[in-house]
C-alpha cells in the first residue's frame, strides 16, 4: 500500500492531513511487502548480559513530606526490604508536609505522628523543595543503605511531571497562583528542568481527573517540543491508574507510532506510592554493570531498563510482608542484524508478545471520560524470536511484553521499544 492508497483506504484526506501534521517521522508508513526494516534503536545494545546486574527501581513515591502517609525512613526502608536498590522520593512541589495529619477529626495520621521535618532553617524554596537529601529528613543516606537515591520532585501544577536530578519546584496553589504570562506551564517546567541539568517524565496520563487529562495532540506537542535528552518518556503503568491501563498503553503506542525511531519515548512503571499498604508491585528493572548514580542516569536516558507490573496488591507496611511476586525475568536480549532477528531469553514467562503500531491512529473515544480513547498496538508475533524482516505488520517500532499467569493474577514485564527505519 503506498501513501496514495493509504489516504483512500483510511478515514479520508482531512484525517490523514491531521495525522501527518502530528507526525514526527514517516517511518510508520512502509509498504509491508517491500519494507526492509533496519534496526536503528536497541535500548539494550550496551548491556553486557554476562555481567549485568538487575536492579529494582521505585521512581515515583510520596512521603509525609507531601501527601504520603509515611516518614521518609519508613518508606525507604520498606522498599529496601522489598529488594529495591534505586529510589526517588517524588513528593509534590505544590503543598506542605503532613497533608494527612490533622490535630483532630478524621485524619488518617494522628497528630503526634506528624513529621517535624524540615528543620529550621528551612530549605530554600520550601515547601516546593524536593525531599532531599534523605539525611535531612531522619533517614540514612542512600550510600549507607547500599542504594542509589535520586533527588526528585513531582511537579504538580497542570499535567504532573516527575523531575529528577535537580531541585525544580513551584509552590503553585490557590494562594500562590502561577505567573499568568506563562502560556504553557508544563513547557515552562520542562525548560527549567532542562536548564538545571535534570531529567523528566510525564506521570499517569490516564489519571481520571478532568483537568489532568489531555488530548493526544497535547502529548504530541510536548514530545515534539522537548527532546529525549531531558523529556525521557512517560509512565505506562501507574498504581493509581490501574483501571486506566488501556489509556496509558494506548497513548504510548500512539506516540511511538509518531516518534520512533528518531525520538524514543521510554516507558516507565511506577507505584506512585502514597501508603505502603496499596502498591501493586509496579517497578522498573535497570540493567547495569555496576550500581552507581551515573549508570542509573545513563540508563534512564538510553532506555536500558524494563518495567514490571503485577495485578496483585502487596502491603509493604507489614513487618514481615509476604507475597512478593515472581516476574518474567529476562536473561538476555540479543539482536542479530545480519539475520534480522531479536531474541529474548527469559524464565518464569508463559508467553512473549511482540507489539507494533496500532491499526488506527485516530482518537476514537472521549479522551476525558473514556478508558480507551485510542487503540493500543498490534500483536505481530508470539514467541521468543522475532524475525523483523519477514513478520507482517511491523512498522517503525516493536516492543515486547512478557506474560506470566499466576492463578487469577498476572505479572508482566515490558521492554522499551526497538526502532526501525527503512533501509
Ligand atoms: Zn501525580
Ligand atoms: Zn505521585
Amino acid at each position: 500500500m503506498n501513501r496514495r492508497t493509504f489516504i483512500k483506504n483510511t478515514a479520508g484526506l482531512s484525517a490523514y492531513a491531521a495525522f501527518v501534521s502530528g507526525l514526527y517521522t514517516s517511518e510508520a508508513f512502509g509498504d509491508n511487502a517491500k519494507r526492509q526494516n533496519k534496526l536503528v534503536v536497541n535500548p539494550y545494545d550496551n548491556v553486557d548480559w554476562s555481567k549485568a546486574g538487575q536492579y529494582k527501581a521505585a521512581l515515583h513515591t510520596h512521603t509525609i513530606q507531601s501527601d504520603g502517609k509515611h516518614w521518609v525512613d519508613e518508606a525507604v526502608n520498606s522498599y529496601r526490604k522489598a529488594g529495591y536498590s534505586i529510589m526517588a522520593i517524588t513528593d509534590h512541589d505544590t503543598g506542605s508536609p503532613n497533608r494527612h495529619v490533622a490535630p483532630s477529626g478524621n485524619s488518617s495520621i494522628p497528630a503526634e505522628m506528624a513529621s517535624f521535618y524540615p528543620r529550621e532553617p528551612r530549605p530554600e524554596n520550601f515547601p516546593a523543595n524536593p525531599t532531599w537529601p534523605w539525611t535531612d529528613y531522619g533517614c540514612s543516606s542512600p550510600e549507607n543503605l547500599d542504594m542509589v537515591g535520586i533527588q526528585a520532585n513531582e511537579l504538580t501544577y497542570e499535567h504532573h511531571i516527575n523531575s529528577y536530578f535537580n531541585n525544580a519546584g513551584w509552590n503553585n496553589n490557590s494562594n500562590n497562583p502561577v505567573d499568568k504570562d506563562i502560556k504553557n506551564w508544563n513547557d515552562h517546567e520542562l525548560h527549567t528542568v532542562r536548564d538545571k541539568g535534570g531529567l523528566a517524565l510525564l506521570c499517569h496520563p490516564g489519571w481520571m481527573n478532568e483537568s489532568h487529562r489531555k488530548p493526544l495532540e497535547w502529548y504530541i506537542e510536548r514530545f515534539r517540543k522537548h527532546p529525549s535528552e531531558y523529556l525521557l518518556g512517560m509512565e505506562v503503568t501507574n498504581n493509581d491508574c490501574f483501571k486506566n491501563e488501556p489509556y496509558d498503553i494506548g497513548l504510548w503506542d500512539q506516540l511511538l507510532t509518531r516518534f520512533m525511531p528518531k525520538r524514543p519515548v521510554w516507558g516507565f512503571g511506577n507505584d506512585d506510592m502514597h501508603g505502603l499498604y496499596v502498591p501493586r508491585q509496579t517497578f522498573n528493572v535497570f540493567l547495569l554493570d555496576e550500581l552507581t548514580t551515573d549508570n542509573v542516569r545513563k540508563a534512564m536516558e538510553s532506555g536500558q531498563f524494563v518495567f514490571c507490573k503485577s495485578t496483585r496488591h502487596i502491603d509493604y507496611s507489614k513487618r514481615n510482608f509476604k507475597g512478593l511476586d515472581t516476574y518474567p525475568r529476562i536473561h538476555k536480549i540479543a539482536a542479530d542484524t545480519s539475520k534480522g532477528t531479536i531474541t529474548i531469553e527469559a524464565e518464569d514467562c508463559d508467553e512473549i508478545r511482540w507489539i507494533s503500531a496500532p491499526k488506527s491512529f485516530e482518537t476514537t473515544g472521549d479522551y476525558v471520560t473514556s478508558l480507551r480513547p485510542w487503540e493500543t498496538g498490534t500483536v505481530v508475533h508470539k514467541g521468543k524470536t522475532l524475525d523483523y524482516l519477514n513478520t507482517p505488520g511491523i512498522k517503525n517500532y516493536v516492543r515486547a511484553e512478557l506474560h506470566r499467569k499466576d492463578g487469577e493474577h498476572a505479572q508482566r514485564t515490558f521492554t522499551n521499544p526497538f526502532g526501525f527505519s527503512l533501509s
